[in-house]
C-alpha cells in the first residue's frame, strides 16, 4: 500500500486526486491532507479519510479545524503553516506526495518532498517556474521520482520512453496544445470589459480560479512552456505551442526521425493523476472514454494566425524570461499571481493583467538568485512591487 500526502486536498486537483484514490482502496492510503483556510471542507475530508495529519495555513484556522475534529471524535492531528506542510511532505511514513497547492506558496512543500526522495506528483507548476534548475537539482539529489500532473506534461511524459537517459537524443521538439480558452475568438478590444466570471468559464476544463484566469490570458501556457523546459531538459526553441480547441490531444512529442507521438483523452485531470499514482503501471481513473465516432474533427491553429496576434501577449513572455536573467521566471510568476488576484477582486481590468506583467518584467531586478531562499525573496519583493505599481498607477 502506498501512503499518500495530498497537499491542497480541497482544491480542484486535490478533490480529483481523492476521487481516483476512492477507486483503489487496496492500493493507496491517505496519510495527510491540507488546505489554506476552508477548515470545514478539510474537516469533512478528514472524517472520510481518517488521515494521520491535516495542515492549515495559519494557527487560528488550525484551531478551528482541531475543534471541528474533536467534536466529531476524529483523531487526525492538526499542524499549520509552511513547517506543517514540510513535515508531512517529508514524513518518513509518506511514500507519495501530491503537490496540488496553487501558486509559489506550494514551492517549499514540493521541495521538501523532493529532498526527502518521495514519489512527487507535481501539479504545482509554480515549483518549477520559480525553482527552475535548483528545483530539478533537489529532485536529483534527493532521489525523488518526479511525475508531472499538468495534462500537457503528463501527455509528453506518456509519449516518451521510460528510460530518461534517451530523451536528449530522441526529442526533436515538443508541441504543447492550448485550447485557446474562453477568448480564443474574442476581439482584443473586447477584452477590456471581461468579468472574472466570464474569464473563469473555460470551454473544456473545470479548474481552480487562478489557473482558469491564466488559461484565459494564455499565461498558463507561458508557465507550461517554462515548466516543460525544466521537466524534460529542453532548449526553449524546442518548445512549440499550437491552439487545439477541442482539447483531445493533450500534447505531442516530435522525435528526431520526425515521428510524432500524441496522447489523447477526454479533458479530465483524473487521467494524468491516475498515471502519476500508478506509473509505470496503469490503473482506472474514473474518467469517461473518448468516443471517436462522436468526436467530429480535430483542428489546429497557429497562435499568430488566428486573426489577432496581440490577443495573447502573455505567451511570448515565457521565451523572453527563459532567455533573460536568472530569476526572471520567478518575477513573471509573482507579478502574475498578484495581477490575477487583483483582477478577481475587481481592482484591475482583465487586459491590465498582461500590461502589469510586462511592466514588472521590464524593470530588471532579477539578479543574485543562487538559492531557493533567494528566489522566494525575489518572489516576495516582486509581489510588493506589483501591488505598489497597481496601487499607484492602475487601481480603481
Ligand atoms: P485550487 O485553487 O482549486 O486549489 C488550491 C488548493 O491549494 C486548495 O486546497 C487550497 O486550500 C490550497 N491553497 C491555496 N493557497 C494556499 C496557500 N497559500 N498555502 C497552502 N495551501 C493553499 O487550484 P487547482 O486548480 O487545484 O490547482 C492546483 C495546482 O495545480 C496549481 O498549481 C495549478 O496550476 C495546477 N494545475 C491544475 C489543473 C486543474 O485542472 N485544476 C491542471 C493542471 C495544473
Ligand atoms: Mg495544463
Amino acid at each position: 500500500m502506498l501512503s499518500i500526502a495530498v497537499l491542497g486536498s480541497t482544491g480542484s486537483i486535490g478533490c480529483s486526486t481523492l476521487d481516483v484514490l476512492r477507486l483503489h482502496p487496496q492500493k493507496y492510503r491517505v496519510f495527510a491532507l491540507s488546505a489554506a483556510t476552508r477548515y470545514k471542507e478539510l474537516g469533512a475530508q478528514c472524517l472520510k479519510w481518517q488521515p494521520k495529519f491535516a495542515v492549515m495555513t495559519s494557527l487560528p484556522h488550525a484551531q478551528l479545524l482541531e475543534a471541528y475534529l474533536q467534536a466529531e471524535n476524529c483523531p487526525t492531528r492538526v499542524l499549520f503553516g509552511t513547517e506543517g506542510l514540510e513535515t508531512i511532505a517529508a514524513h518518513p511514513d509518506v511514500d507519495c506526495v501530491m503537490a496540488a497547492i496553487v501558486g509559489s506558496a506550494g514551492l517549499r512543500s514540493s521541495l521538501a518532498a523532493a529532498k526527502a526522495g518521495k514519489r512527487l506528483l507535481l501539479a504545482n507548476k509554480e515549483s518549477l517556474v520559480v525553482g527552475g534548475d535548483l528545483f530539478m537539482q533537489a529532485v536529483q539529489h534527493g532521489g525523488a521520482t518526479l511525475l508531472p500532473i499538468d495534462s500537457e506534461h503528463s501527455a509528453i511524459f506518456q509519449a516518451l520512453p521510460l528510460d530518461r537517459t534517451c530523451w536528449p537524443q530522441h526529442i526533436d521538439k515538443i508541441v504543447l496544445t492550448a485550447s485557446g480558452g474562453p477568448f480564443r475568438q474574442t476581439s482584443p478590444s473586447a477584452l477590456h470589459d471581461i468579468t472574472p466570471a466570464q474569464a473563469c468559464a473555460h470551454p473544456n476544463w473545470v479548474m481552480g480560479q487562478k489557473i482558469s484566469i491564466d488559461s484565459a490570458t494564455m499565461m498558463n501556457k507561458a508557465l507550461e512552456v517554462i515548466e516543460a523546459k525544466y521537466l524534460f531538459g529542453l532548449e526553449p526553441a524546442q518548445i512549440e505551442v499550437v491552439i487545439h480547441p477541442q482539447s483531445v490531444i493533450h500534447s505531442m512529442v516530435q522525435f528526431v526521425d520526425q515521428s510524432v507521438v500524441a496522447q489523447m483523452g477526454t479533458p479530465d485531470m483524473r487521467v494524468p493523476i491516475a498515471y502519476g499514482l500508478s506509473w509505470p503501471d496503469r490503473i482506472a481513473s474514473g474518467a469517461p472514454a473518448l468516443d471517436f465516432r462522436q468526436m467530429g474533427h480535430l483542428s489546429f491553429e497557429s497562435i499568430l494566425d488566428n486573426g489577432h496576434p496581440e490577443r495573447f501577449p502573455a505567451l511570448g513572455l515565457a521565451w523572453a524570461c527563459l532567455s533573460g536573467p536568472q530569476g526572471s521566471c520567478a518575477v513573471l510568476n509573482a507579478a502574475n499571481e498578484v495581477a490575477v488576484d487583483c483582477f478577481l477582486k475587481q481592482q484591475i481590468r482583465f487586459d491590465q493583467i498582461a500590461q502589469i506583467n510586462q511592466h514588472i518584467l521590464s524593470e530588471d531586478f532579477a539578479s543574485d538568485v543562487a538559492s531557493i531562499d533567494a528566489l522566494l525573496a525575489l518572489d516576495e519583493a516582486t509581489r510588493a512591487k506589483t501591488h505598489e505599481y497597481i496601487r499607484s498607477t492602475l487601481g480603481r
